[in-house]
């Protein structure tokens, strides 16, 4: 039995068999071999080899462009010093054909990637392709793909990407357990969203399982268990009813109003990543959408999406919010959400890089296409647009210019669209907030993205387990900023609402509302435990904590104080 802790991003408990995969889903072996069968492994690798070669062959085709891929990696495949690094590394670590193949390769596509010109580090992606394709021969049908799973099963990896999250089946992958990642890294935002238990920041945690151990995830406490023992799953399986029979009390209040014991009516809204969360938001109790991130339509397909395929896409949300609020935010590709074909194209500081805002500033046929989208959409429902990362006013500027440049060519062509329609920006920086009081003059709305700000006002990257500690949305610096916007908003008399994760926290809800928050826009699984919480609370005692808090010092102390607050208010959440 190993316990390990780690960093609880999704609560559940799950207790099944799991699976190891690794970034592209196929499941490497990380097993060291005796001597007398390195011999056996290179032989494994060589052939490998050559079924890819043949495998490729029967594949040629005449069509121009595909074929010179096809010819590139052909020519790759049967690279001689290629092979001998592999078969170098069988001899010389006593490893595995697999691992060998695996290794060689994405050092050379790592080498590749961090080459300044963009068309060598795009051939990163080809060397990727290759990889798949040799461990495809090597693992064969022991490969195990986990879009087609056929049983429930823990995935347990070193690092899941938001879009490979967001392609899980839950009525499959039963709980989530990766090394790498922190509470408000992406991926898991999407399995907090899909309500699959999840614990990041596990180290090494790979390397000691092997795939068909049973593993236990505690996404509530941070705990994964392989190989428990008797007694070890008998508790969690206690505590799993426990968590349900929680779940099912909350899901009691779902028709009730989130209102204040002291009658303040708080409007609750949820955060998705594809249409079909839609539902989950309503289902939940929820009043609407604060925040859709639209990247995500970008994440799933090699292909860009159409201006009709954003119409369709918000034209489904819509469906479900007729007449309540639906706020579309402009895609956010960069840091750690690139597309299909630009994810290997690394740059030194994504984070600090070409995101967000910036990036669609400078694809401006992309953003037009998808304002489009957005503007069409706007006719059928309350619909709002919001813009991502803006951090000073001339990029707000420019923005805006080009939405009315895209609304007059709506007007040229006669297609009708909500001309009023309701503008805002992600307060997501520091720069935003210190100059929130001059943005609030040409927004209609805020929205604070604690997730950013948070990372961005410490200088702690969200999704790095070593530093995860550091990392807090309630730090007495972050507080500060978001009691500024808080401020400002409401002298300049604009709507505001809280988007980042700071809202799905149980602990930090009585803060929010004690700073003047009265819209919170939360992952969609969490809606009725906040509103349990604002339903047993009055202003006046959450006027009370966020003075108390405000006057410490010390993220440490604020942190005990707020779990402490809202242990007396619902004790069976924590
Ligand atoms: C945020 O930064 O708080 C936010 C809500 O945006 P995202 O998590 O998508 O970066
Ligand atoms: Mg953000």
């Amino acid at each position: 039995m190993e316990i390990r802790k780690g960093i609880a991003v999704s609560p559940g408990i799950g207790i099944y068999k799991c699976l190891v995969i690794d970034a592209e889903d196929y499941r490497i072996p990380r097993r060291s071999i005796k001597s007398s069968q390195r011999m056996i492994e290179v032989q494994r690798a060589r052939n490998a080899f050559k079924s890819a070669i043949a495998e490729l062959t029967s594949m040629q085709t005449d069509q121009g462009k595909i074929k010179d891929i096809f010819a590139v990696h052909l020519r790759f495949l049967h690279d001689r010093s290629l092979r001998k690094r592999v078969t170098d590394l069988i001899h010389g670590d006593s490893v595995t054909a697999e691992y060998a193949v695996s290794t060689t390769l994405r050092e050379i596509a790592s080498h590749f990637s961090r080459v300044k010109d963009a068309y060598i580090s795009e051939r990163a992606a080809d060397i990727y392709d290759i990889e798949r394709r040799v461990l495809r021969q090597l693992l064969g049908s022991k490969c195990e793909d986990v879009q087609h799973l056929s049983e429930e099963v823990i995935i347990v990896a070193r690092e899941l990407s938001p879009t490979q999250t967001a392609g899980f089946d839950k009525n499959y992958v039963k709980g989530l357990a990766a090394d790498v990642g922190g509470r408000t890294s992406h991926a898991a935002i999407v399995a907090r969203s899909l309500g699959i238990p999840a614990v990041v920041g596990l180290e090494d945690f790979t390397e000691s399982v092997a795939g068909g151990d049973i593993v236990i995830v505690d996404g509530n406490r941070g705990i994964v268990i392989a190989n428990p023992d008797e007694q070890t799953i008998k508790q969690y399986e206690s505590y799993q009813q426990d968590f349900k029979q929680l779940e099912q009390k909350l899901g009691e209040i779902k028709e009730k109003p989130a209102v204040t014991r002291d009658g303040v009516r708080i409007t609750m809204l949820g955060n998705i990543e594809f249409p079909d969360e839609a539902g989950l938001i309503l289902e939940k109790g929820g009043e609407g959408i604060g925040l859709y991130r639209t990247e995500f339509l970008y994440l799933g397909s090699e292909e860009e999406p159409t201006e009709e395929d954003h119409y369709k896409a918000y034209a489904e949300t819509l469906k479900v919010f007729q007449n309540r609020p639906v706020i579309i935010r402009t895609m956010d590709l960069g840091a750690d959400k690139y597309t299909q074909n630009k994810r290997f194209v690394r740059e030194p500081n994504p984070f600090l890089g070409l995101r967000s805002i910036r990036f669609c500033l400078r694809n401006l046929t992309l953003f037009r296409t998808q304002l489009k989208a957005i503007l069409r959409a706007s006719a059928l429902g309350d619909v709002k647009v919001m813009f991502p990362l803006v951090t000073n006013i001339q990029e707000l500027m420019q923005t805006k210019m080009i939405l009315h440049d895209v609304m007059e060519d709506l007007d040229d062509e006669n297609i009708p669209y909500d001309p009023n329609i309701d503008i805002g920006i992600m307060i997501e920086t520091p720069s935003a907030a210190l100059m929130a009081a001059t943005l609030a003059r040409d927004v209609n709305f805020f929205s604070i993205g604690t997730n950013d700000l948070t990372m961005y006002t410490l200088a702690v990257d969200r999704g790095n387990e070593m530093v995860s500690t550091l990392y807090s949305s309630v730090d007495p610096a972050v507080l500060r900023l978001i009691r500024t916007v808080i401020q400002d908003a409401h002298k300049s008399q604009i709507d505001l609402s809280i988007c980042g994760e700071a809202a799905s926290e149980p602990e930090q809800v009585m803060l929010m509302l004690g700073l003047g928050v009265r819209k919170l826009s939360l992952a969609p699984p969490m809606i009725p435990e906040i509103k349990q919480i604002i339903r047993s609370v009055t202003i006046e005692e959450c006027n009370s904590v966020a003075r108390k808090a405000l006057g410490m010092n010390s993220e440490r102390q604020i942190a005990t104080y707020l779990r402490n607050a809202a242990r007396g208010v619902l004790p069976e959440a924590f």
